[in-house]
């Protein structure tokens, strides 16, 4: 293991940390979206809500669509000769396609719905990995990975005999690139990355990490749970072989996600769950799939998930996804700052410029746990704790964090709020 990764803040100019202009967006901006959208925000004026790389809150044009499709068009899809049934096929599908639209992914049907990352991660070591990965072989991850796309990993290195290695990190907690190509050798069948660090914030070089597992020949698999969210992606122009995302990260609903996949690998790989909807024809003894996406989603699916998830990328589309990463940077650029300038805080992970809008970090002889609870009485959301990291809080040498996480709904105002919590926190804590 790396020696552990020390705090480090935004670049300091004149002696004292600065707040980097990004874009020439005015760091005093109000949020990019009206807090109005959402109603649960609407109707907590005084909630600051920065937990959402966590889950997002849901703008009222999600919670509409969805409501709208139960009310027009519910029946089960697929199934039956009736209008109605139609109606829910053409939901189900006609929301895959402009899901696939906002991805950057011109081939609809490699995206496959899943319940989330979590799940969207566990089809491709199920199905790809059980058949790809045999003894000998080395499944390479990083150190900054969220558990979903490592304890699955490392499970299948341990099924097959394969050898599983970490990629570790910099001193400012970004992937030491020279480190990851040391570990990519010609056993290497797999390279499984996340787009952005839900602990840190710090973002992968993806097109650099693709080259480097193409050399070898191995299969790029990119845990998008905190890049679609937040970063224009175009998963086609990315270049990995698979791509996870989550719908409630992006202010979608729970319950829906996916997996983007090249089509040639998903028609060669076997079915993750066998039943309804997934076979073309069942023999006594044997059975034939279905074409995709429905190969791999068997069962009555999740209709109002895909609805609302279309609506939430059209939201999001409308606020301009360009916009939203420096949005986000801006407004973590104005909390490392601050927080750095609380004696005994230390904001941990790389500069503003290579992370998005994740600010974890921690306060002396303060566990994260009583701090969030501190800052909730103060109507601040944040998140305490490993934050399904542990592998990483080993490196930092932390058991914890306090995390906060910005999204397009919050402002100055609410960083402003975290800041002047976490420095009551830490007044009450040192007096008493
Ligand atoms: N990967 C990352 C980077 C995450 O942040 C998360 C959730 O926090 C996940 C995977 C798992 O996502 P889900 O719980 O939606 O399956």
């Amino acid at each position: 293991m790396t020696a552990p990764i020390r705090p480090t803040v935004v670049t300091a100019r004149d002696g004292r940390t600065a707040v980097i202009n990004i874009g020439g967006l005015d760091a005093e901006q109000s949020a990019l979206a009206r807090r109005s959208d959402f109603p649960l925000l609407a109707a907590n004026p005084r909630l600051h809500y920065l937990d959402s790389a966590a889950t997002t809150q849901k703008p009222a044009a999600v919670l509409e669509a969805i409501q709208r499709y139960y009310e027009t068009s519910n029946a089960n899809p697929h199934r039956g000769a009736y209008a109605l049934s139609a109606a829910a096929t053409e939901a189900y599908h006609d929301s895959r396609t402009r899901i696939a639209r906002f991805l950057g992914v011109a081939d609809a049907d490699t995206v496959i719905f899943a319940r989330g990352t979590t799940e969207a991660l566990n089809l491709v070591t199920s199905s790809w990995g059980r058949t790809n990965v045999k003894a000998g072989d080395r499944i390479v991850v990083t150190r900054l990975e969220h558990h979903a796309n490592f304890v699955p990993w490392q499970v299948l290195a341990h099924e097959a005999g394969a050898e599983f290695v970490i990629a570790e990190l910099n001193a400012d907690g970004t992937l030491d690139m020279n480190g990851l190509a040391s570990l990519i050798n010609a056993k290497t069948k797999v390279v499984a990355f996340g787009h952005v660090s839900n602990a840190l914030g710090s973002i992968n070089a993806v097109a650099e990490i693709v080259a480097l597992a193409r050399k070898v020949g191995a299969l790029t698999v990119c845990d998008g749970a905190q890049g679609a969210p937040h970063i224009n992606v175009s998963v086609d122009s990315l270049g990995v072989d698979a791509y996870a995302f989550s719908g409630h990260k992006m202010l979608g609903p729970m319950g829906i996600g996916g997996l983007v996949m090249r089509r040639e690998l998903l028609e060669a790989m076997p079915p993750y769950q066998m039943g309804g909807d997934m076979i073309s024809h069942v023999g006594d003894q044997h059975t034939t799939w279905n074409v995709l996406p429905h190969k791999f989603e068997a069962g009555t699916p999740n209709v109002e998930g895909p609805v609302g998830l279309a609506a939430a990328c059209e939201y999001l589309t409308s606020l301009g996804m360009d916009r939203v990463i420096e949005h986000e940077r801006l407004l973590a650029a104005r909390a490392m700052e601050k927080l750095s300038a609380i004696p005994g805080v230390a904001v941990l992970g790389p500069a503003i410029d290579k992370r998005g809008g994740v600010v974890s970090f921690t306060l002396d002889n303060v566990h994260p746990h009583d701090l969030s609870q501190m800052l909730d009485a103060d109507g601040v959301c944040v998140r305490a704790g490993h934050h399904c990291a542990q592998p990483l809080m080993r490196a930092l040498d932390v058991h914890a964090t306090t995390r906060a996480s910005f999204y397009v709904y919050n402002d100055a105002a609410d960083v402003d709020a975290l800041v002047e919590s976490v420095d009551a926190a830490r007044k009450r804590f040192a007096g008493a």
